[in-house]
């Protein structure tokens, strides 16, 4: 056999083997006849690569199906504690940390407050956070697959580099040096692109993703791809224009979207988002009103959205969670806007929570740690 015939072969057990890796994680259980005819396997093919998994120790053999009569079937699941991945999300007074398993459980949870600022010192007090959290969770140094950031801006990813951010008031602030000072493999994206991993990683159907924090921001997911534009310029659907001369934005525009749809502009004066609902639901002057505004521009945004995309619209970040009380309220509004399609079933609420940044930061180390295997 040629010397590129061996390698090929060895190239495609190799992709076979991650295949089914990809499909026991992502199963969570799963009988070696169930992987056969999902992936389309031979079953000497699956029996060869879950004998190399169960012996690499990273997938175990456990739990039986129902008794619906005859042999009973072992199920295959991924062996949680064999690796773990941090995920922090970075605001401006705080910074949250999670921890995944190899399964992507979320298996502790911290937040702290630490005012940020663009200097060492700040990278310094992360670090050092960071490895009091991972010693309280116990987890043995080599077993971490990574740290990923999220962060509230701008973010070129392969340059691990913040562009911009208005929130933070930070500029081009580079997080390999973080990376040297903590000594594990880091990544960082924006906010949007962290949450609209947790929500959408995996799905087969093409969505927009728009996030409502404190600035709008969103992701694009394509073709089972993220579409980050030249420059990590896509998606920045905070500056879409919604109303010509309209509110100021920090950008120095006029009527963009962010000074209409972010958490900041719905929650004005008050310190937080709870405190708002809270006044709109015991009617306090105005309160309603602000809302309704807001429902208003953000349904036609999701109509924009969906009128330039034409594919599911899922809504993420701090104020999604709190309109799913309104959802009903904004279908009517998104039906009025989008008046070629009364269907409103495009659109939804997403359904990660506070910690989808941080969450869908670290699950990515554990997704590409089965690609590769
Ligand atoms: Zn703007």
């Amino acid at each position: 056999m040629k010397k590129e015939q061996k390698e090929e072969r060895r190239e495609t057990k190799r992709a076979n083997q991650a295949r089914i890796a990809q499909m026991i994680l992502e199963a969570g259980a799963i009988s070696k006849n169930e992987l056969a005819e999902r992936l389309g396997f031979s079953m000497p093919t699956v029996l060869q690569h879950v004998k190399g998994l169960v012996e690499s120790g990273y997938v175990t053999e456990s739990g039986e199906y129902g008794s619906t009569g005859g042999r009973k079937a072992k199920l295959l699941s991924v062996v949680g504690d064999m690796g773990f991945a941090a995920g922090m999300d970075i605001t401006e007074n705080h910074i949250s940390y999670v921890l995944v398993d190899l399964q992507r459980e979320l298996i502790k949870r911290a937040k702290i407050r630490l005012p940020f600022s663009q200097s060492f010192s700040y990278y310094e007090a992360m670090g050092n956070w960071l490895q009091v959290f991972l010693e309280q969770a116990g987890v043995e140094r080599g077993k971490i697959l990574g740290i990923g950031i999220s962060l509230p801006g701008i973010v070129d990813s392969r340059e691990k580099l913040l562009v911009h951010s208005h929130v933070l008031h930070a500029e081009n602030m580079s997080f390999k040096r973080f990376e040297g000072l903590v000594g594990y493999p880091c990544e960082a994206d924006s906010d949007a692109g962290g949450a609209a991993y947790a929500e959408l990683a995996g799905e087969e159907k093409d969505a927009v993703y728009l996030s409502l924090n404190d600035t709008v921001g969103g992701a694009l997911y394509l073709n089972q791809k993220w579409y980050t534009g030249s420059d990590s310029q896509s998606a920045r659907f905070g500056h879409m224009v919604i109303e010509k001369n309209g509110r100021p934005c920090y950008c120095r525009g006029k009527g963009c979207l962010d000074a209409y749809c972010s958490a900041r502009a719905l929650r004005g004066e008050d310190k937080n988002l709870e405190e708002f609902f809270e006044k709109v639901r015991a009617r306090e002057t105005g309160y309603r009103r602000r809302l309704e505004e807001y429902l208003d521009s953000l349904a036609l945004a999701v109509a924009q959205l969906h009128i330039l995309f034409g594919c599911d619209i899922v809504l993420g970040g701090q104020a999604a969670g709190y309109l799913r009380d309104f959802q009903r309220e904004l279908d009517r509004r998104v039906a009025e806007y989008d008046r070629l399609d009364s269907d409103t079933s495009f659109f939804r609420i997403g359904k990660c929570g506070a910690e989808a940044s941080a969450y869908g930061m670290a699950i990515r180390f554990v997704n590409r740690f089965f690609k590769e295997l």
